[in-house]
């Protein structure tokens, strides 16, 4: 096949022939330290997601904003140190694409470049400095931060995928057309993604400028001890408690957004999930099927180690559990074509996770 020098390449890249494709064969095969270093370097977005509506300008530099506060961190950590997945580029080709859960240290944990100094401290400090009861800005900015967090992941994926497209040289070209189209397929998936999050944090960013809380659903469930597992997630969920489908990902429209976080403080805890009055149709439903759970803890247990790799766990806890308990943890998180059930019975003690404010759904107004 022959193909024009400054047409467009087969790939779907977007460069020409001759800057991209032409030749490949020929090319030399990367070495395996260069993809990595090249996929770390595509993970380095530095950017404040806060910064195009807020009342107050950026200001400081971006920083390692954390996800999961440090202070709630703090009363999970051994000597500084608490369990989570390691999720690096390096990590996961060392584990034959498996994460590993490792000791980290709480400064680094559950943080990501995504936040200025300014935003970081300002944004946050409604729960970080003040006692948590639940009220609606509370609930808000912790929506906010999980949203802030899964667009820019998405951002990174994007990055990374355009950094992936050269890395079959020296391949056949019977090889270097399967690698294109799978990463076609899975830069289209991506792409998706990227959109719903653009829909949704737009809408989380208005509410955030009107304040007008009252588009926020919350569900706020107390637990009566520190939970032992700390999280903070925000995704379309697809099916319900029971196991039944209720969003499919392949679906062309923009998908209904949940988030998840989980916290504590010296003696208690915190389960919110929220999302905005547009998403009511799944994610009312969503929760419903949780509230309806035999065993909550289970429950969530099973649902975090399944869709959220920014996990934290107490050491004590982590080293006190069956070696049963601890590899299906693992396998889950490693079930990347969730084939394993919604909900397991994993034989964790129970938390006591009780009601303790629910907002329903009203009418979506968007
Ligand atoms: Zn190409
Ligand atoms: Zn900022």
């Amino acid at each position: 096949m022959k193909y024009g020098r400054n047409e467009p390449c087969w790939c779907g890249s977007g460069k020409k022939y001759k800057k991209c494709h032409y030749n490949r064969t020929r090319k030399e095969k990367p070495r395996i330290y260069e993809p990595i270093n090249s996929l770390q370097r595509a993970l380095k977005v530095m950017r404040c997601m806060a910064s195009t509506h807020v009342p107050s300008a950026c200001s400081g530099r971006i920083i390692g904003a954390h996800t999961v506060s440090r202070c709630f961190l703090k009363n999970i950590a051994e000597n500084g140190h608490v369990i989570s997945p390691n999720t690096t580029p390096h990590s996961t080709i060392k584990n034959n694409g498996e994460s590993i859960f490792e000791k980290i240290g709480i400064n680094k944990a559950s943080v990501f470049n995504g936040f200025c100094q300014t935003h970081d401290k300002q944004l946050f400090a409604v729960f970080e400095d003040n006692e948590f009861h639940a009220t609606d800005e509370q609930c808000f900015m912790l929506a906010y931060r999980s949203i802030c967090r899964e667009l820019y992941n998405k951002m990174q994926v994007n990055n990374l995928s355009s950094t992936l497209r050269d890395f079959d040289k020296g391949e056949s070209l019977i090889t270097q057309k399967s690698f294109q189209d799978t990463l076609n397929q899975i830069t289209d998936g991506a792409n998706y993604g990227l959109r719903d999050l653009i829909t949704h944090k737009n809408n989380y960013d208005k509410v955030f400028q009107n304040k007008c809380y009252s588009e926020l659903r919350s569900y706020v469930y107390e637990i009566n001890r520190t939970p032992p597992i700390m999280a903070s997630v925000g995704f379309f969920p697809c099916k319900d408690f029971d196991g039944i489908k209720i969003q499919d990902l392949r679906d062309k429209k923009v998908l209904d957004f949940i988030s998840i976080n989980i916290f504590g403080l010296k003696d208690k805890g915190y389960l919110v999930f929220s999302w905005l009055s547009n998403s009511d149709n799944t994610c009312q439903h969503f929760v419903d099927t949780f509230d309806k759970t035999r065993n909550k803890t289970e429950s969530i247990v099973s649902l975090l180690s399944q869709y959220c790799e920014n996990l934290y766990i107490n050491p004590q806890w982590w080293d006190s559990q069956n070696e049963s308990v601890r590899s299906s943890i693992s396998a889950r998180l490693n079930d990347h074509m969730y084939e394993r059930p919604i909900i397991e019975t994993l034989g964790i003690d129970d938390w006591n996770i009780s009601n303790f404010n629910q907002k329903k759904a009203g009418t979506p107004t968007f």
